[in-house]
């Protein structure tokens, strides 16, 4: 491996800024990238290949998607791989066929790059998927990212990769055509909750309009697309889940689970979860939403959100082996279902006990 950038950038950005303080206080050892610099490697090399992690969401496919094909119309030759392939309900995103499970003959590559994948142990099977490369590239919007890689660019201010990635084509000048608009578009939306979560900033608002002008986007069908296409099997999980729901700390928190059994008598995929948490979160006084599924493997996944900066989520994940974001972060927590849930409640009580 070739260390290709170990150098935080020229002019400082907040983030570079910040960098640098934490190295000062030597508990930091991330090392920062500019978009030149991974401009320069992208043009220079042929053969890449564009990961995102397990269990992906919007952010990570429309993120992968939009990179390959702005890759492949400079020629190169991309491949673009997720341990869970392309899912259902993201099929509709364009040229979503290029996204596949990695092969079981792992291959080399001069460029590997993983996009909002928070530690690289998340690429799952892509990871191992990857026999050589010359060059690591990690770019993600998450704290917990420990900047793994030769190029990092980690900014926990963007409220979706897809911005990143957008920056990054931008202040290249690579190539953005409709298709590329509509997979940035996707993974902003997605990852900002429509744009009301709290990192969405003016910037946010604006890269959309650049992407609506420049894509021709048609915003309703999008939305249509990712808001309103849900089979009808999520809504019966739904109310299974609520029939689970409880609320603990002066319903400060509220929780719901979700067991094998249940998740088989339903036939759900995976996928049918994501933003189920919400319904939690949305409730007035809940300051912690906490949503627990059992899986095959013995072990529980946590998702967590938060509504309040003072309580930590990421860090009550991080106590867990997981990590993410201030306000939503997950973990696999090895245990059934019951243990994880005391001992997650646990900690939760005592961030809310902190807070007040
Ligand atoms: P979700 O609850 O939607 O699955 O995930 C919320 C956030 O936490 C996402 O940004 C996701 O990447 C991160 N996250 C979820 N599960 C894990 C995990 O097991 N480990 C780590 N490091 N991050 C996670
Ligand atoms: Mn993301």
């Amino acid at each position: 491996m070739v260390a290709a950038s170990k150098r935080v950038e020229d002019r400082p950005s907040a983030y570079a800024e910040r960098l640098r303080r934490d190295k000062q206080r030597g508990g930091y050892t991330m090392t920062a990238s500019t978009f030149d610099e991974i401009g320069r490697v992208l043009r220079k090399h042929q053969h890449f290949a564009i990961l995102g992690h397990v269990r992906p969401d919007g952010d990570a496919l429309g993120s992968q998607l939009a990179l390959a094909l702005s890759l492949q119309q400079l020629g190169k030759d991309v491949r673009v791989w997720n341990e869970d392939g392309m899912l259902e309900k993201y099929s509709f995103l364009p040229r979503a066929e290029l996204l596949t499970k990695p092969p079981s003959s792992a291959e080399e590559v001069d460029v590997a790059i993983a996009l909002d994948t928070a530690i690289q142990n998340r690429l799952g099977t892509a990871f191992a998927a990857i026999r050589s490369t010359k060059i690591w590239i990690n770019i993600d919007h998450h704290r917990s990212n420990p900047g793994y890689g030769d190029m990092v660019i980690v900014d926990p201010s963007a409220p979706a990769t897809g911005e990143l990635i957008f920056n990054l084509i931008k202040s290249q000048g690579l190539p953005l055509d409709h298709d590329i608009a509509e997979n940035l578009y996707a993974a902003i939306s997605t990852d900002t909750g429509s744009f009301q979560y709290p990192k969405t900033s003016a910037r946010t608002f604006e890269i959309a309009a650049e992407l609506v002008r420049v894509g021709d986007l048609d915003v309703g069908q999008l939305s249509r697309q990712l808001y309103e296409s849900y089979p009808r099997r999520r809504l019966e999980l739904l109310r299974e889940l609520l029939r689970t729901m409880r609320f603990e700390f002066g319903s400060q928190a509220a929780s719901f689970s979700l067991t094998l059994k249940t998740a088989a008598d339903l036939a759900v995929l995976p996928e049918d979860n994501e933003g189920l948490i919400d319904h939690l979160r949305a409730i007035r006084g809940v300051i912690v939403a906490v949503f627990f599924e059992e899986l095959a493997d013995g072990k529980v996944r946590i998702s967590m959100r938060s509504k309040d900066e003072a309580v930590d989520v990421c860090a009550i994940c991080q106590k867990f082996g997981g990590g993410g974001h201030t306000l939503a972060a997950g973990a696999r927590v090895r245990g059934n279902l019951t243990e994880v849930e005391k001992k997650v409640l646990e900690e939760i009580r005592e961030a809310l006990k902190r807070r007040s």
